[in-house]
């Protein structure tokens, strides 16, 4: 089964499904987004909202996957348990997710999202698992926690018990306005890790461009340490993040860049897309060659498809396509 477990539900306009703050629906991503979809031409919110999931929905049906996993986002929350609206950007909620995915069983998985500093952690951590979560979605640096927190020791403990992966953004945020970029350093995944939970390193914990401090070699060090740590290849489409594709598929000229390199990095990779982050087909020219980027373009019109193409060409195997499969937690008879 192939699988694309990073799809963001993002355009979120209606109170019960969540909300977006006016900074966030002010800003160039969201509009260009918006208008991308063409979305700008439905005014009613509750039908703005099932046209881009139905979007989706059709991209992955017009694609080689078998299913998508849509990702929820929690509020932002203190750590005395309280909800920070005016600090939360997007909030896109789990029912409102979980009903999405009910509406195409066939095309999505749920990807639910639960703060660690919520006052009913533990028990929405049940409740979403009994809805059939197949994994946590977690961002540090915009979501206001710290992961190396002492206190999130009994959090961790219920994923483990569970069996629920967190999918963990690492590295820099540049989409949503963050709280503290520190918080997504992937050395502060240690504390996950000990307690036995399957953890996602979102992009692989690279910094992005033009940061001063790089932080993938935080996930090398951590894939070297802990074998319950998986990277994915989200947003790696996009010239933003590209340069982790040739340290990942090269490990000479990874350890060149940072000094330290993975044996198999490839073995511990996942797919995921980061849609709708756009793709940037060009940042290809150079690496793979210029029939492989004219037969990759054949599927812009689907970009789920193109994502799997240009990483192909460069030299992903569809192992990494499938190994979520093994790594979600599916529902019993996927
Ligand atoms: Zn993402």
């Amino acid at each position: 089964m192939k699988i694309d477990c990073h799809v963001h539900v993002s355009a979120v306009a209606a109170a019960q499904h969540g909300y977006a703050s006016k900074r966030m629906r002010r800003s160039l991503a969201f509009l260009y987004l918006i208008r991308k979809l063409g979305l700008h031409r439905i005014d009613e919110p509750f039908a703005r909202d099932a046209a881009y999931v139905d979007h989706i929905a059709e991209l992955v049906a017009g694609s080689e996957l078998d299913r998508a996993v849509l990702l929820a986002l929690d509020q932002v929350y203190d750590p005395s348990g309280q909800a920070l609206e005016n600090r939360t950007h997007l909030y896109v909620a789990n029912d409102y997710v979980r009903d999405q995915v009910a509406r195409y069983p066939e095309v999505f998985f749920y990807g639910a999202s639960v703060h660690p500093y919520r006052a009913d952690a533990a028990e929405e951590l049940h409740r979403v698992a009994e809805q059939g979560a197949v994994l946590v979605k977690l961002l540090p640096n915009s979501q206001g926690f710290d992961p190396a927190d002492p206190r999130l020791e009994g959090y961790y403990r219920t994923c483990a018990d569970l069996g629920m992966p967190l999918l963990m953004h690492a590295g820099f945020e540049h989409t949503l306005p963050p709280i503290d970029q520190r918080f997504g350093d992937p050395l502060r995944l240690e504390r996950a890790l000990g307690a036995g939970v399957t953890t996602i390193v979102a992009h692989c914990g690279g910094a992005g461009l033009m940061h001063r401090r790089e932080t993938f070699a935080g996930f090398v060090s951590l894939a070297k340490r802990y074998t319950n740590l998986w990277g994915d290849t989200a947003a790696m489409s996009n010239f933003w993040r590209v340069k982790y594709l040739w340290y990942l598929l090269d490990p000479q000229l990874c350890e060149r860049k940072i000094g330290d390199r993975l044996e198999e990095p490839l073995k511990r990779l996942l797919h995921g897309s980061d849609f709708p982050i756009p793709i940037t087909a060009w940042s290809f020219r150079g690496k793979i060659g210029k029939g492989d980027l004219v037969e990759a373009l054949k599927h812009k019109k689907n970009t789920l498809q193109l994502d799997i193409e240009l990483k192909r060409r460069a030299g992903l195997g569809d192992d990494i396509l499938t190994r979520a499969a093994k790594t979600l937690r599916l529902p019993p008879g996927r």
